[in-house]
């Protein structure tokens, strides 16, 4: 009989995958232990999935950041879908979801679950659409068989949508946006077209059970979240989560580990009262956002305008950031798309923590600002969170190796260079500069191993790649530090 982690830390034990997630956050396993036990972290972690590297979701944690990836009808190969996962954990993703709608979505899944480090999660409402043809010829068995199916595989966490009702639709009705959540969207059809209420807000019990078989943790989605500033903290959303936030004490109930999905679109002044809304009606169960977008106005670059308000909904307490790439609304993301994304929903989720006053975060910063005081170029491109690209932004006008000591760089130039002639004033004033030194020390941190270079959670110079199994194998795509 499988015990889950919410099961194992309620009576009092530490389990492996808490004394693991306790050293890599620096922190006391028995708090470790207590937060899981109250609701308020969790530790995605499917019996099934060996090649894990478990870690923890909750405010009192460092911030995560998930990358979906996945693939499309007219893409992609199992290669490709191996490779995605690999770039996603390299540029810090620790967590992937994998939303493929494509074609051998079972081999793509079980393969993922293979070789990732980090937890998997799914819609399995997205395979039932694919196997049912549309969304009104779902059934309620296909939903089941579908959801035990991925447990059985190892999925870590699953999107359930069991919170949008019938008698929620309505208040859509004069939204600028109408449903703008794939699996909302699926479901309200659903629900229209039958007259009948949610089938998984109907068998919720049964999905308890089967997540408790496999210790699967919901991710409850917000089938209802805003899709434009003006639909943000309307009736619909708010009267969704009034019931994400009874499916939360349902579910544990069953000692199943849950955490709550949200918006989308929220305008700045909006963004803290939505976190602190949720941690109440949940009873602060993890918040996990997606963005939010805090603007409307800028197709082509929404990894900005969402993580401005992600590092907001970090810093108000949202415990893991959904990545959103420039093509967000325009186009399924590339490769480059996947790296700008991540990299600026890392810098969301450090910003969020340094803001909140997490344990040791400051120290990166600290040590990247004294490498650059000190023109320690080498130091600088080691501590940047995405080291290549600093470097590759330096050599497009000093290449040359002698201008890796220089005290200058081509912003300002020799003459202007205004750190260097505050500091010549200083050392012609008192010598102070004979007494420049770092005094940050990284090694010593008690930051979470997420908050120290190099960026992410995981070395993916042990990147995973096909065995030799007769699959074809994966290829260098990204270089590793
Ligand atoms: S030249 Fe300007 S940007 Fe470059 S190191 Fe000096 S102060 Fe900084």
């Amino acid at each position: 009989m499988v015990q889950t982690q919410l099961e194992a830390a309620r009576e009092g034990t530490i389990t492996e995958a808490m004394a693991r997630v306790a050293d890599r956050e620096n922190r006391d396993p028995e708090f470790v232990r207590e937060q899981v036990a109250d609701g308020q972290a969790v530790i995605p972690a499917n019996t099934h999935h060996e090649a894990l590297d478990p870690m923890i979701i909750g405010r009192e944690f460092a911030t995560k950041v998930n990358a979906n990836i996945g693939n499309s009808e007219t893409t992609s190969n199992l290669e490709e879908e191996l490779e995605k996962l690999h770039t996603a954990v390299h540029y810090g993703a620790d967590t992937v979801m994998d939303l493929g709608t494509g074609s051998d979505l079972d081999d793509i899944r079980e393969t993922h679950i293979e070789h990732s480090p980090v937890p998997i999660g799914t819609v399995p409402l997205y395979e039932a659409v694919k196997q049912a043809g549309s969304p009104e010829d779902i059934t309620t068995d296909l939903l089941l068989e579908i959801i035990e199916k991925q447990a059985e595989q190892g999925v870590d966490y699953m999107t359930i949508h069991a919170g949008i009702l019938a008698e929620h639709l309505p208040l859509t009705d004069g939204r600028k946006t109408g449903i703008v959540s794939r699996g909302g969207s699926i479901m309200a059809t659903w629900m229209e077209a039958h007259g009948e209420q949610n089938p998984l807000f109907q068998v919720y019990d049964e999905l308890c059970r089967i997540f408790a078989a496999h210790d699967v943790t919901f991710s409850l989605g917000d089938s209802l979240r805003p899709g434009s500033l003006a639909d943000a903290c309307d009736e619909a959303q708010h009267a969704e989560l009034d019931t994400l936030g009874e499916l939360t004490r349902r579910a544990w109930a069953h000692d199943v580990q849950v955490m709550v999905e949200g918006p989308g679109h929220v305008p700045m002044d909006k963004v803290a009262e939505t976190v602190e809304r949720q941690q109440e009606v949940c009873d602060g169960a993890p918040f996990y956002v997606l963005g939010p977008l805090v603007t409307d106005i800028a197709p082509g670059y929404d990894h900005i305008t969402s993580a401005i308000g992600a590092a907001m909904a970090a810093q108000a307490g949202a415990a893991m950031l959904c990545y959103v790439t420039p093509k967000e609304h325009l186009g399924l993301p590339d490769e480059d798309d996947v790296r700008d994304g991540l990299v600026a929903y890392r810098i969301a989720a450090h910003a969020g923590d340094v803001g909140s006053g997490r344990p040791g975060a400051r120290d990166w910063d600290d040590a990247l600002s004294e490498a650059r005081y000190a023109f320690d170029w080498r130091e600088q491109f080691r501590l940047a969170l995405d080291p290549d690209r600093a470097r590759e932004y330096h050599d497009q006008t000093l290449p040359e190796d002698n201008y890796k000591d220089a005290r200058f760089c081509s912003m300002c130039g020799v003459e202007f260079c205004s750190m260097r002639i505050d500091q010549d004033a200083r050392d012609r004033a008192d010598g102070e500069m004979d007494r420049l030194e770092s005094t940050t020390n990284l090694e010593a941190s008690p930051a979470a191993a997420v908050n120290l270079p190099p960026v992410g959670t995981h070395d993916t110079g042990d990147r995973p790649s096909l065995e030799d199994d007769g699959r074809e194998q994966v290829t260098e795509t990204t270089g590793d530090d």
